[in-house]
């Protein structure tokens, strides 16, 4: 199944696909196991540091291979790309889904490079995202309060995401309701949930997916998708414990010099919050 049947699956059945950032073979293997534990559909995606740091070819690839190892389906995203460039590399090296982010352009030029990325990318079949209101704050781990950082920016505009979306030919519009990027230690983290409604109503026939997934309470997750979500990214979380198993098996195995013995406990402790969110979504036994 391609990228957009899998979307169109997950709108009429209602679930979203989680999109997980990886940054190693640890934390692919991870994603991958949990989606084949779980029979789930699963996507896999770079941001541009991460896919500097991958490569665009051996992201494409290790997909492939597990993919055919596991028997799982394996999409691939090009994470919050800021180029016509960069999203030429990701169309013409086998990615599924390219993510054009022009959201720090001014409108009309955000839209001139839209309407390229969704030529070149639905040539071949892809599917493309695209974003108009830029969603605030990063994928780190953050001390103040996640409303504060939401209010830094606008949230999504029914009628801007209209003229976006059919002005462009995107197929899937990353939506700004109270979701920032990052996990924030002062919490407070609030979807508004009657903002993507109102997106959602304005939009019938667009994929809408949701940025920041890390630190969102659970129950929120699961009611935005019920309004319409099809696809969750998560970073900061796989970057969290990546780091923090890490440290615990360092600590314990102070002897240990083998990568693969050391790592076992990282890739563990990482398929387990992708089990959760798999959960979460409702996505398991959908494959
Ligand atoms: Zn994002």
């Amino acid at each position: 199944m391609t990228a957009r049947e899998w979307l169109q699956k997950a709108k009429r059945e209602k679930f979203a696909i989680g999109a997980f950032n990886v940054g190693n073979l640890e934390t692919f293997k991870a994603i991958v196991q949990a989606a084949t534990k779980l029979r789930s559909p699963v996507i896999i995606e770079s941001s541009p540091g991460e896919t500097k740091w991958m490569g665009v070819d051996n992201m494409v690839d290790l997909a492939k291979n597990f993919s055919r190892d596991f028997d799982i389906p394996i999409l691939v995203n090009l994470d919050h790309s800021e180029t016509l460039e960069d999203c030429q590399v990701g169309i013409e090296a086998g990615y599924d889904l390219i993510h054009f982010d022009g959201s720090k352009l001014p409108l009309e030029e955000n839209l001139e490079i839209a309407k390229k990325v969704v030529e070149l990318a639905h040539q071949k079949g892809l599917t493309v995202e695209g974003e108009v209101d830029h969603i605030t704050g990063s994928s780190e781990v953050h001390s103040g309060s996640a409303a504060e950082e939401a209010a830094k920016g606008k949230f999504s505009d029914p009628e801007r995401s209209k003229r976006f979306v059919s002005e462009s030919g995107i197929d899937v519009l990353a939506v700004f309701f109270g979701n920032v990027h990052g996990v924030f230690a002062g919490g407070d983290e609030n979807l508004h949930l009657d903002i993507l409604e109102k997106v959602v109503q304005a939009l019938p026939d667009t994929f809408f997916s949701l940025h920041g997934g890390s630190g969102i309470p659970d129950d929120q997750v699961k009611e935005a998708i019920q309004k319409g979500i099809v696809k969750v990214n998560i970073n900061t979380e796989m970057r969290q414990v990546f780091r923090d198993s890490l440290e615990t098996a360092l600590e314990k195995n102070p002897d240990e010099y083998a990568m693969y013995k050391i790592e076992g406990s990282v890739v563990e402790a990482a398929q387990q919050i992708v089990e959760h969110k798999i959960e979460v979504f409702g996505s398991a036994g959908k494959v």
